[in-house]
């Protein structure tokens, strides 16, 4: 995994995504302020750390946050490599993804602690204790979200298995995780999964019979910020880490529940630059369908970036991108490789342009909710989609 410094090979890419390291520990103290030690901040580096880069967002945060939380395995395993790499201390792992039983193994060597969500577990304890494998691990709890997790009805069936097995699989956290934080003002439902997971947990700690501290866990950035009562042991931040808010609705309630409105500091930068520049006539056609006829005499600029890479064919003749500190249309369609921008109000003469397709200068920005908005759909798949063969450039 590389990780590339701003100072490097900039030069040399036509489109790529800056991630500010600032930025980045400015949102952890965030946390670290809501917490005031009550809690433990956990980063959430899932989906390529949210489209901002594995191995940047990690190099960036590791020392900062008390745990990262992973979906994949395999993912873990190339952060205990970068850490080999750099002679770094290993970060305390949870793997929140259901794995293959050859991971499980793995997980044991590399000491990653997983999370026991489904009953393929039961299979695996055999196995693991015939390699003497032993692992840290948290029981997932379903109090709601109907996806993965262990339910209230067969609870304490489906995890006999784990009675007697606190040599292989040591139970050290239960968890959950909330069906809709995001999508409202008032809490029920979420504070019914709070109340469900106290309860399932008391059972399940005594039917264990589970001794010393066990680590609960069940809020997510909205959670955490919105719930006090659901912050428990640990909180996994995820969007808020990068910089954004979970919802507009989180942020109306964070105001509420917390005084003030936190700072969040977007993270991410998507930049490109431009591989062609020049006038067309008035009436000319623009891109696939000729879907844009311009309207006088135009200066368009064709940057190679397109829906191959993260940047939505839906957003045509919606989307905006900044050019020195100007907002330009992005016209006609967008397409594979390429989108077509009006540049007629840059002053500059550059035969190359630099735009911004994501992030701000100066006053003008284009947030991710803007790309979402204009796509029809959330942040969240804007910047996880951003595509993981453009470099991501650690800067300042
Ligand atoms: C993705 C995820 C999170 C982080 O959610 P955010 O809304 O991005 O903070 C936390 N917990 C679990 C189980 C998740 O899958």
């Amino acid at each position: 995994m590389m990780i590339i410094m701003a100072s490097k090979l900039k030069q040399s890419y036509s489109s790529w995504v800056e991630v500010s390291t600032s930025a980045l520990q400015q949102n952890v103290q965030v946390f670290k302020s809501i917490s005031k030690n009550a809690f433990q901040i956990g980063a959430v580096l899932k989906g390529n750390a949210y489209g901002h880069g594995l191995a940047p967002v990690y190099s960036a945060v590791r020392s900062q946050v008390d745990a990262i939380y992973l979906i994949s395995a395999q993912d873990a395993f190339q952060i205990r490599e970068l850490e080999r790499q750099n002679y770094w201390h290993p970060a305390r792992i949870i793997v929140i993804g259901a794995i293959s039983l050859a991971e499980a193994h793995q997980c044991s060597q590399e000491e990653v602690e997983v999370v026991i969500g489904g009953s393929e577990w039961k299979d695996y304890t055999q196995s693991l204790k015939k390699k003497a494998c032993s692992l840290k691990v948290h029981v997932h709890l379903d109090t709601g979200l109907s996806r993965e997790g262990f339910r209230s009805e067969n609870l304490l069936k489906d995890l006999a298995f784990l009675k007697g097995a606190q040599k292989i699989l040591q139970v050290v956290g239960i968890m959950s995780h909330f069906a809709n934080t995001e999508d409202v003002t008032e809490q029920s439902y979420a504070l019914e999964q709070v109340t469900e997971f106290k309860a399932m947990s008391l059972r399940l700690k005594k039917f264990l019979k589970l001794k010393g501290p066990i680590e609960e866990h069940l809020s997510a950035s909205a959670g955490a910020m919105i719930l006090p009562e659901a912050r428990l042991n640990i909180a996994r931040f995820g969007i808020s880490l990068y910089g954004l808010w979970p919802s507009i609705e989180a942020r109306i309630s964070a105001k509420l529940v917390l005084k003030t409105l936190p700072e969040l500091k977007p993270a991410l930068t998507w930049k490109c630059k431009s591989q062609v520049v020049k006038w067309i006539k008035k009436g000319s056609y623009v891109g696939y369908g000729c879907t844009y006829r311009c309207s006088q005499e135009t200066r368009i600029a064709v940057f190679p970036v397109g829906y191959f890479d993260g940047y939505p064919r839906i957003v045509s003749g919606k989307a905006h991108v900044l050019i020195g500190k100007k907002r330009c249309p992005v016209i006609g369609r967008v397409m594979m490789n390429h989108i077509i921008v009006d540049v007629t109000q840059v002053k500059s003469k550059k035969s190359q342009l630099e735009a911004i397709l994501l992030g701000s200068d100066g006053k003008e920005s284009i947030s991710a909710e803007s790309l979402a908005n204009w796509a029809q759909t959330i942040h969240y798949e804007i910047i996880t989609r951003i595509g993981s063969h453009l470099p991501r450039i650690l800067t300042k």
